[in-house]
């Protein structure tokens, strides 16, 4: 983990604004789609360079279309991603992502030494007689012995799985990786060993995650700042201590109820859903909580904005009129 306030100085490595992603669903007769899903409805982020930026929020809230679009694999329906270091055609080389599941994610026909180059393949960035000692050396910087790279998948353990998928985003050196539920699938005692790995990899090459979880230990434990996430917005935004033990958005404060303290089992911290995510099809008007949260009053019928959540601090934002610096801070926690 970083000093939030050292982080705060370092320039932006990505900026999101105002972005959307809609996917039309089915067709009538004349080609139109039938309905739309809103999957991302306006999001503004700034990923800072070396940071890890949780993202937290219920089954279904954008968590997968976000990393897709960060990945390349989807184009925003309108907004902006602004990439420092990338133009579009070299973005993939900047960005790979460790996915939930090593036993899925991994081609189970390929020696892991295939496996760890094939961002490097697909790109033609390195000439392929190089392609073994550089997955010799990036397995070395996860722990997986030189010589097991002619292995495959089905021979190594779900930790060891998870270390080849974390060699084979390293091994283009991205400058982004999107851990994608890195360590749900794994046993509770092999968990805290990939999260220290990736934390030891973050320091020694300056690395910048945006970390997707359901599990607030594991959020806790490696994020700098945690964005929430409910029915494709940003509803809070702030360092990882403030959001997940002092959090102001009445949505935040539910979806962290259920959730044990800290020292709880890493197995034991999953988000139980608080509420059902309304359909995404027609978007509510005003605020997107607003039917589910307990402290609906007058004000939360118009659209709200992700504002400052505190008038000195300024790094925290709230997208609610009862939390935010306009309105001062409510005393009671909701419940
Ligand atoms: P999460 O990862 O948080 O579970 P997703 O990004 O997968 O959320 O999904 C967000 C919303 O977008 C959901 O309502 C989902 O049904 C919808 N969605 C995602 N992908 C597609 C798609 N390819 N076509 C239509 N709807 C989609």
């Amino acid at each position: 983990m970083n000093d939030i306030a050292t982080l705060a100085t370092r320039p932006p490595i990505l900026g999101l604004q105002d972005v959307r992603v809609h996917y039309p669903m089915g067709t009538d007769w004349l080609g139109r789609p039938k309905a739309v899903a809103h999957a991302l409805n306006g999001i503004d982020l700034q990923v800072q360079a070396g940071e890890t930026l949780g993202i937290v929020g219920e089954s279904g809230c954008g968590k997968s279309t976000l990393a897709q679009l960060l990945m390349g694999l989807i184009k925003p329906t309108s907004g902006r991603l602004d990439w420092v270091y990338n133009t579009d055609s070299e973005r993939s080389s900047h960005v790979q992502i460790v996915f939930q599941d090593p036993q899925s994610s991994l081609d189970p026909r390929l020696p892991i030494w295939k496996i760890i180059t094939e961002p490097l393949y697909v790109q033609r960035s390195a000439p392929r007689q190089n392609m073994r000692d550089i997955a010799a050396k990036v397995a070395a910087q996860v722990g997986i012995r030189a010589e097991y790279l002619d292995r495959y998948p089905h021979q190594f353990s779900g930790g060891q799985r998870q270390r080849i998928a974390i060699a084979r985003a390293l091994s283009s050196n991205p400058d982004i990786i999107v851990l994608d539920e890195p360590t749900s699938a794994l046993d509770i005692s092999v968990q805290a060993q990939i999260l220290n790995l990736l934390s030891e990899l973050q320091r020694a090459r300056q690395l910048t995650y945006i970390l997707i979880s359901h599990n607030v230990s594991v959020v806790r434990h490696m994020a700098d700042r945690v964005a929430v996430m409910y029915l494709g917005q940003v509803v809070e935004l702030g360092s990882a201590a403030q959001v997940l033990e002092h959090p102001r958005h009445p949505y935040t404060r539910l979806l962290l109820e259920a959730v044990p303290r800290l020292g709880a089992p890493v197995d034991d911290a999953h988000v139980s859903a608080p509420t059902e995510l309304p359909g995404n099809r027609n978007l509510p008007k005003g605020c997107f909580f607003r039917d589910r949260c307990p402290q609906a009053t007058v004000g939360c019928e118009r659209p709200q904005a992700l504002l400052p959540a505190s008038r000195s601090s300024g790094t925290e934002q709230v997208r609610c009129h009862l939390a935010s610096a306009e309105q001062g801070l409510p005393t009671q926690p909701a419940g």
